[in-house]
């Protein structure tokens, strides 16, 4: 591995390790954890440190903050819940940086763990200050990330803290990263991309991307009906459709890419049209010649083109997947989406094919599909996972190469 892990850090008997967590999880107004999914995530990697000897202190980012004080967005609310899933005492310290902190850390007992105070507490954390680093390494001896998710931003925390201090991942931050090589960087052939959701505009880098890596691009969702209608099918229009008259040049400019990459785009065959946008709507399965121009929105592909997609993969490898093929949330227009999800699940499970998936709505129409744990990986990390499948480099995995 090209980054640094635990294993890399040597001895850390008796030593001070900070580790930067992602927290961040859904609660309701009564400030109970309605998903512990993060937390859970977390606990190998302290397990595996306090197994090591270390003292482990825990930080992490915790909602939108508008500065200290706001106790709706304290960490403290979690800490039941943290000490549930580690079966360990937590220590809960009202800061992240200061005198308070260095007492909680000398008096912490072997069978303890720390938690910090939300890091963004402090605006200094979003800005990337270097101060405010230095404060927060200054009564640690080791620094240890699993905030992938966070990772696409060079906060203090997760860039400057890294530089001051013998750094490395955690176990959830390695897991991810070798995950999401295994799906683009170091994919096996061929490989294809499937690209949903709503607009093109949004996805512009992820598309511009993919064209020079990936042998088959299926594009759907909304998006496709840019496409479409730059490939010249003509009664897609902005009235049924969800077709941005302003990307037109640049969808075509993508397809051009594409082909000079031999990447083949996969397009809609058919499509299913509804009345009107909401669940159960009255809808039917149309060709692309027979698209009604007036009165009906595109909200899936139909059969043709789920079979193609279906036989597409079957030629593949590996498939990384962002963005749902048609509007998920609303029955039975999630129809393409879950029988492409299943599909794509038998091929993981016979081993033929490696399938990693992520970013925003994308893990919720997954799980929609009944294929959460069926894939290779599904990553939860929204935005990281979006600029890593936009081929950008993330600072806070940079930083902990080797
Ligand atoms: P994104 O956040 O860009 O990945 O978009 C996800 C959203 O795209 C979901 O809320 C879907 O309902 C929506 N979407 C997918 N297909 C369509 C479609 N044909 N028309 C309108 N919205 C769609």
């Amino acid at each position: 591995m090209e980054y640094k892990t635990i294993e890399d850090l040597g001895n850390l008997s008796g030593k001070v390790v900070m580790l930067r967590a992602d927290l961040n999880v859904p609660m309701d107004e009564n400030f109970h954890v309605t998903n512990n999914a993060r937390i859970v995530r977390t606990v190998p990697t302290i397990k595996l440190l306090k197994s090591k000897g270390a003292k482990v202190v825990v930080v992490s980012h915790f909602g939108r903050p508008e500065g200290k004080g706001d106790m709706k967005n304290s960490l403290s609310h979690i800490v039941k819940d943290l000490e549930k899933a580690l079966g360990l005492k937590v220590v809960f310290v009202d800061d992240c940086i200061g005198e308070k902190v260095e007492t909680a850390i000398k008096a912490l007992k072997d069978d303890e763990v720390l938690l910090l105070e939300n890091l963004r507490f402090y605006n200094e954390e979003k800005k990337g200050d270097e101060k405010f680093a230095e404060e927060l390494v200054k009564p640690v001896d080791v620094y240890v990330s699993d905030a992938f998710s966070t990772a696409h931003r060079a906060h203090a925390s997760m860039v400057a803290a890294a530089k001051l201090r013998p750094a490395a991942m955690g176990l959830l931050m390695a897991e991810e990263v070798n995950a999401l090589s295994k799906g683009l960087n170091d994919p096996k052939r061929p490989l294809m991309a499937i690209v949903g959701g709503s607009k093109v505009s949004t996805k512009l880098d992820l598309l511009n991307n993919l064209v020079k890596k990936v042998n088959k691009l299926v594009i759907s969702g909304g998006m496709a009906h840019t496409f479409m209608k730059a490939s010249g099918i003509d009664t897609v229009n902005e009235n049924n459709s969800l077709v941005q008259m302003d990307m037109i040049e640049t969808a075509k400019e993508i397809m051009k890419t594409a082909e000079a990459n031999h990447c083949e785009i996969i397009l809609p065959q058919d499509v299913v049209v509804a009345k009107e946008f909401k669940p159960m709507a009255e809808h039917k399965t149309v060709d692309l010649e027979h698209i009604p121009a007036e009165g009906w929105s595109l909200l899936d592909v139909g059969e043709k083109s789920i079979e193609l997609i279906n036989r597409k993969m079957d030629e593949c490898k590996t498939l990384v997947w962002n963005g749902p093929l048609g509007v998920f949330e609303m029955k039975p227009f999630d129809n393409a989406t879950n029988k492409v999800a299943e599909h794509a699940a038998e091929l993981t499970s016979d081993n033929k094919l490696t399938t990693v998936a992520g970013g925003g709505d994308t893990v919720s129409a997954l799980a929609n599909a009944g294929v959460e744990n069926k894939f290779t990986y599904i990553s939860t990390a929204g935005g990281a996972f979006l600029e890593w499948m936009e081929g950008k480099e993330l600072p806070g995995v940079v930083v902990l190469k080797k």
